[in-house]
Parts: C-alpha cells; sequence; structure tokens
C-alpha cells in the first residue's frame, strides 16, 4: 500500500471535492429549472395535460428536458402535493396543480381534449340511500367542445337536398 499525501493545489483546499460539489450543484440547478418550466407550464394552462403535452410546452423554456424528466418530474411534484393526475378511463393520465379546489371534467370526444368543468352537482351525496356514507366522487362529463360542435354542423346542412 503507497502512503501518498493527499494531492494539493494552492486555489483548492485538501478534502473539499469542489468539482463534486459544483457538478451537484449543477444538476440540482438544472432538475429545479426543470420542474420550475413544468410548474409554469400546469400554471399557464388551464385544463389538465398530459406528460407528452407538458414535454412539448416545457421544451420552449428547457430545451434540454426529456420525457423520462418530465415523468420524474411530476412524479416529485405529486409526492410533493403540488400536482395531481386527472385519470378517465381508456385515457393517458393527465395533471394539473393540486390547488384547484373540487372540480370536474369535460372529454371532447371529437379532439379528445379535456376540459375544466368549475361546478359539481347539488345535493350528490343524498344519491346514495340511507345509510351511506359518501366520501368521494368523481364525475366525467362527455360529448363536443365548442370548436368540434361547430365542425359537426357543416354535415348535417350537407344531408338536406336543399329543397327545403
Ligand atoms: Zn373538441
Ligand atoms: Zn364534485
Amino acid at each position: 500500500m503507497k502512503n501518498r499525501p493527499p494531492p494539493t493545489s494552492p486555489d483548492r483546499e485538501p478534502g473539499v471535492d469542489l468539482a463534486g460539489a459544483m457538478s451537484y450543484a449543477l444538476r440540482v440547478d438544472r432538475s429545479t429549472k426543470q420542474k420550475r418550466a413544468i410548474e409554469a407550464v400546469l400554471q399557464n394552462h388551464r385544463k389538465p395535460l398530459t406528460a407528452a403535452e407538458i414535454l412539448s410546452l416545457s421544451l420552449r423554456e428547457v430545451p434540454s428536458i426529456g420525457i423520462a424528466t418530465v415523468y420524474r418530474s411530476l412524479k416529485s411534484l405529486s409526492s410533493d402535493g403540488q400536482v395531481v393526475a386527472v385519470e378517465i378511463p381508456g385515457e393517458s393520465p393527465r395533471y394539473e396543480r393540486a390547488d384547484k379546489g373540487h372540480h370536474h371534467h369535460f372529454l371532447c370526444r371529437g379532439c379528445g381534449e379535456v376540459f375544466e368543468l368549475e361546478k359539481c352537482l347539488e345535493g350528490i351525496k343524498k344519491m346514495a340511500p340511507a345509510g351511506f356514507l359518501v366520501e368521494d366522487h368523481e364525475i366525467i362529463l362527455y360529448g363536443a367542445c365548442p370548436s368540434c360542435v361547430k365542425k359537426r354542423k357543416p354535415r348535417r346542412q350537407a344531408v338536406c337536398c336543399g329543397k327545403y
């Protein structure tokens, strides 16, 4: 076993891993930046977004971001209680900020977009028979968004022969 003293240089104190500390700081800084970009994307959009949508919107801010990073940041933001997943059967999970309060969603069958609804049904707890304790509920409305409703109209008119 060789007994060499640790290498020293005038601008570096022995025992301090500056390079390691700096690369750690850069890593932390990068992941914070990526997380902030994702938070900003969710803040600026009034509807829940899929990981793929979050990725394409975040790329404008952080060009180095990838889908794995998006999932990692979403997981971390979810465990911090800042982001919640919106699960719609048969759909990829979407994500939105957790501070929005109680609300529901509308899925457009035309374009596949999910929109936020501000209201909830009154008296929903009374739907359960006597003796049941309602703790939670899920409501999803399905249909066509305004722009898909507009797209439907010309097709209906085309069916008409024009005589009437
Ligand atoms: Zn639509
Ligand atoms: Zn509700």
